[in-house]
């Protein structure tokens, strides 16, 4: 396979979120304690709330993160969705996978940049949009076919949020080590109005366990994927030469089990996100090994397994990470914050 990589020439890009502070933060007496400075860098403030711990009260208060690009309460859904998405239209069009995956505490604001709402879509109804205009450019020579899956994956199990009633589902290989979900719906998706229809229906259907740190804590990871096929009107009459796929992810909260006042089956809940994060994480530090030498090893979850043919070699890896900008949060942002440089820079 001597494909060569589309667009930009880096295969990871890492972006960062900070969501507006809220009326409940406020309430409870939070300060904003994340700022972005200049266009690419984010400067935490350890609240330091105890002027007793010594420890802390020597290092240095503020810590500043790089990012590929970096949006705070200024940036619209079309901003996050130009600088993070977009140029990887052209990709998925010419056959190439890719990646984009929303990281962060629950509350963070994942939901709200891969879904969004009704009246402000977020990247997933965006990136269709997007698909669906530059179909109809080329449309004179080849013919393509998008459709689009949603699921989510709970307690490593997989199910169809675009036919709940189906059960739970398997990952299959094909005789080209292909991956597969048996049974998964797969929609020809026509506007964005429906396509944002289904997907908010969808995300109706996802497993939302209440618990003691946050009321709609998500404990599902929730993955949209979308197939470009393209067939060449004129050469070989109708035989399929490309298909891409694109996966967009909003990940469960990485809030650590620990964090919350959890037992029993939750703490189990807790133990498998955290292996399909760690998994996740594993593998984009493989992938970013400079050296060459990082072995991917997919099995480890059903999310590294489903993704396996769109991480890594000639795919585009795309991490937008979130945070609060509550002092009230400051532990949480800095694992989020931390999480997203060790990505970057291994
Ligand atoms: P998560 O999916 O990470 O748990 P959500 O996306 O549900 O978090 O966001 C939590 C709350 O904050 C929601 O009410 C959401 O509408 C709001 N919110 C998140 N990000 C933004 C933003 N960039 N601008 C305005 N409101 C936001
Ligand atoms: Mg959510």
């Amino acid at each position: 396979d001597n494909k060569t990589k589309g667009g930009g020439e880096q295969n990871l890009t890492v972006c960062l979120r900070v969501r507006p502070i809220n009326e409940d933060e406020i309430l409870a007496g939070a300060t904003c304690i994340a700022h972005k400075v200049e266009d690419r860098v984010l400067v935490l403030m350890d609240p330091m709330e105890d002027p007793e711990d010594i420890l802390r009260a020597n290092r240095s208060r503020e810590k500043q993160f790089v990012f590929d690009s970096c949006f705070d309460g200024a940036s619209t859904q079309e901003d996050v969705y130009n600088s993070s998405t977009k140029f990887l239209i052209d990709n998925v069009i010419t056959g190439y996978n890719a990646t984009v995956f929303a990281y962060g505490a629950t509350g963070a604001g994942k939901t709200y940049t891969m879904l969004g709402t009704d009246g402000d879509p977020g990247i997933m109804a965006r990136t269709l949009n997007d698909l669906f205009i530059s179909m109809e450019k080329t449309s004179e020579d080849m013919k393509y076919k998008v459709t689009m899956s949603y699921l989510e994956i709970y307690n490593e199990m997989i199910r169809d949020l675009l036919n709940p009633s189906s059960g739970i589902l398997d990952l299959r290989e094909d005789s080209k080590g292909g991956i597969q979900v048996a049974g998964l719906t797969e929609l020809k998706a026509r506007s964005t109005d429906e396509v944002m229809h289904l997907l908010l229906q969808g995300n109706t259907q996802r497993t939302q366990e209440p618990t003691a740190a946050n009321k709609t804590s998500s404990r599902s990871h929730a993955v949209l994927q979308v197939i470009v096929r393209q067939q060449n009107r004129v050469k070989n009459t109708m035989q399929e030469i490309r298909t891409g796929k694109l996966f967009l992810i909003d990940l469960a909260g990485s809030e650590r089990a620990a964090n919350t006042h959890n037992r029993g089956k939750r703490m189990v809940e807790g133990a498998h996100i955290n292996r399909s994060l760690l998994a996740l994480g594993n593998c984009i530090n493989a992938l970013t090994d400079k050296n060459g030498k990082g072995y991917i090893n997919y099995r480890d979850s059903k999310l590294t397994r489903l993704l396996k043919d769109a991480l890594g070699g000639n795919c585009k890896t795309v991490m937008i990470a979130h945070i609060s900008p509550a002092s009230i949060h400051f532990e949480e942002s800095r694992n989020t914050l931390v999480y997203a440089d060790r990505a970057k820079h291994i």
